[in-house]
């Protein structure tokens, strides 16, 4: 019995995830967002499994390459762009579209003069106040960036969402309309929708949808689980309890003993902690899964341990399993209790966290002949 951490990513749930999106969104093709290590269920992989989307977006030139590195062919999007000529001329060389957001990219487009070479998406600022121009300056750019003879094809227009998980926020539906109106004959294909825009915003299903985390089974919205739009989760992080202990009334549990025992009772110590990516401010009532039973945290999060209250659960053994997110615990309703969101508890997985792959279709789906790995 291994006691080291284990994040189990189940590829099934994953491309159930992607026809739920199609559902969604059944005109619109799918650019499925997998920066940040595909939110921390491995990059290469949940790629290699999602043979179905039309295209991959990523944060960075760096995520791309290991795309491109790994095998990748279908059409890959970075999000922030590039910086540099030199940053230009390997995205130019992977075959990567760009985001241009700053009127700075243009000029590096103008200077370069990489002739009818790069496909271009415009991001328009149309309420975020994040990236992107101001509609006001689309025409201008359109006209330099048709000028600058760089383009392969008209520039897509995109544009992202700020409040689109907030359910009846009206910014959502005026951010779309901002973007449909700049849409003309020098303009190609327009990307609006997030996974909280998709689902929730009919007028974000553009042309092309950016779905990032509902593709991971997690709700992307501020209140409900992900079940009501029929996600399944696809990381369940588990661990071992380590330690059981009875404990007397009045003892203080952990660092700073936060936590005071009322009674006589059982305490499970789990081998998991911050040093995981476990949150460390994950306050006492925090829910873990043990055999099935919903427990409370108590105490402090350490490095390398938490502690549960195992009252509800008398008959727990060492060694059993502990979930900490995923298959019968929503990873937002952890997210929620520790004052996060499930994004953030997903993608700061540590890398001293095993991973294992079930179900990783990537080999067939990209005809490489790359080993699946972590099993
Ligand atoms: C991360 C990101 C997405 C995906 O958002 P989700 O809320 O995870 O669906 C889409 N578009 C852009 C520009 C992003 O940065």
């Amino acid at each position: 019995m291994s006691v080291v951490p284990r994040a189990v990513i189940d590829h099934a749930a994953l491309r159930h995830n992607l026809r739920r999106v199609r559902h969604y969104a059944p005109h619109s093709r799918v650019l499925a967002v997998i920066k940040a290590n595909a939110y921390g269920h491995g990059m290469v992989e949940v790629a290699g499994s999602l043979g179905e989307a039309d295209g991959f977006a990523v944060a960075r030139l760096e995520e791309a390459v290991r795309l491109r590195e790994a095998g990748v062919r279908k059409p890959i999007l970075i999000l922030g762009g590039v910086q540099t000529g030199a940053e230009l001329a390997l995205a130019h060389h992977q075959e990567c579209d760009l985001v241009v957001h700053h009127l700075a990219q243009i000029e590096l487009l103008e200077r370069e003069r990489l002739t009818g070479a790069v496909r271009v998406w415009l991001k328009v600022d149309t309420g975020m106040h994040r990236l992107g121009i101001l509609p006001d300056e689309v025409p201008a750019a359109l006209a330099r960036l048709l000028d600058s003879g760089a383009l392969a094809g008209p520039p897509r227009l995109m544009t992202h969402l700020g409040n689109a998980d907030v359910l009846g926020d009206p910014l959502a539906e005026r951010q779309c309309a901002a973007l449909r109106r700049l849409a003309g004959p020098e303009t190609g294909e327009l990307s609006i929708g997030n996974s909280a825009g998709l689902i929730a915003c009919p007028a974000s299903r553009s042309d092309w949808v950016r779905p990032g985390i509902m593709l991971y089974g997690a709700s992307p919205f501020s209140e409900g689980a992900a079940a009501d739009q029929g996600l399944q989760p696809v990381m369940t992080l588990r661990a071992r309890l380590i330690a059981l202990r009875r404990c007397r009334r009045g003892d203080a549990v952990g660092y700073g003993g936060t936590y005071v025992c009322p009674e006589d009772m059982p305490v499970g110590v789990v081998g998991i902690g911050y040093g995981d990516g476990y949150p460390r401010h994950a306050p006492s009532g925090t829910p873990a899964l043990v055999g099935g039973v919903r427990v409370p945290l108590i105490g402090r999060v350490s490095m390398d341990l938490i502690t549960l209250d195992l009252r509800g659960l008398p008959g727990a053994r060492l060694g059993d399993a502990v979930t900490l997110w995923g298959e019968g615990l929503p990873v937002e309703e952890v997210a929620r209790a520790a004052g996060t969101i499930a994004y953030e508890l997903l993608c700061r997985v540590s890398p001293r966290v095993a991973v294992e792959h079930l179900g990783w279709t990537g080999e067939r789906a990209r005809g490489n002949d790359g080993e699946a790995k972590g099993a």
